[in-house]
């Protein structure tokens, strides 16, 4: 339902920092990583990526995904995500009771080369095997506002890539992997791919709250955000992150956009994420604290 200043009613947010958020720090314990799950759903939060099934020895902090996954309990009203890179991934997420998996085709050909050892189109072809492997399938888009090493990737290539992600039962994740995402490139890709898509936002150039507004103003209903604003470069803090869960949630509180998730224990578990990483996260709330909201609006 859309109202007269055309935001939405309500937003999904998933939270990713268990996943994206924990990947690029020192291996943190799964009884710390489920704890940090926990406080995150305590605060509402119903779509949370808790792991990745990838090699241990290439990401140290996503070892142990099957007891993470063994560790959550009854999902409840709770969707449990994991990254899958391949095949033999899928069939482990699948095996420890992951009903729905994240999987990334890069539309950028060298960024594709470069981490996956794919052409673009190797990968998304593994993408749609993998998309039916699960009840339910999130294809991530990543490079979809521009690319590193090709500058802006085509529109028209990225609403391909998400019509054939479509085609293959799955939904479709456009990320701004790199942070190179304006409100103008995110109005002509979602224009293209149409507003039912999540988007995955970074702030490596500070554009990714504004970004979100944009996208919410074309009637875009999903989001990827991580806890503290976590998943940049463990060595460059703040300069590289998702999107902050706890930044979203207070702007969208004061725009009543409904998101489900409580700020105030939403910031405990920020503080607890700081905790357990050993220094302060980067969000900005979790830095200045809420704004509040004077009487009368
Ligand atoms: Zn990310």
């Amino acid at each position: 339902m859309s109202r007269s200043d055309g935001l939405p009613a309500s937003i999904d947010i998933r939270e990713v920092g268990p996943r994206d958020g924990l990947q690029p720090e020192a291996p943190i314990s799964v009884e710390d990583r489920l704890r940090l799950i926990a406080a995150l759903v305590d605060a509402g939060a119903r779509s949370v990526e808790v792991t990745a099934f990838v090699s241990p020895k290439a990401v140290p902090a996503m070892a142990g995904a099957a007891e993470v996954v063994r560790g959550l309990g009854a999902p409840g009203d709770v969707t449990w995500w994991a990254l899958v890179p391949n095949v033999r991934g899928a069939e482990l997420a699948v095996d420890a009771g992951i009903r729905h998996l994240t999987v990334t085709v890069s539309a950028s050909p060298t960024y594709s080369q470069r981490n996956v050892g794919m052409s673009t189109e190797e990968s998304m072809a593994q993408a749609a095997v993998i998309a039916g492997m699960a009840p339910a399938a999130d294809i991530v888009i990543s490079c979809a506002f521009g690319s590193p090493y090709e500058g802006e990737i085509s529109v028209d290539e990225v609403a391909g890539l998400a019509a054939r992600c479509r085609d293959a039962g799955a939904t479709v994740t456009l990320a701004d992997t790199t942070g190179m995402a304006t409100p103008r490139r995110v109005s002509a890709v979602v224009a293209a791919t149409g507003p039912d898509v999540g988007l995955h936002l970074h702030d490596t150039r500070g554009t990714a709250l504004v970004n979100a507004y944009a996208a919410m103003e074309l009637g875009v209903r999903r989001f990827d955000t991580a806890v503290g604003g976590l998943g940049g470069s463990p060595f460059a803090a703040g300069a590289g992150g998702n999107l902050a869960t706890e930044d979203l949630v207070h702007l969208c509180d004061d725009l009543d956009v409904t998101t489900g998730i409580d700020l105030t224990r939403l910031l405990e578990a920020s503080t607890l994420t700081a905790s357990l990483i050993g220094r302060p996260v980067p969000s900005r709330l979790a830095t200045a604290g809420p704004r509040g909201r004077l009487a009368g609006g």
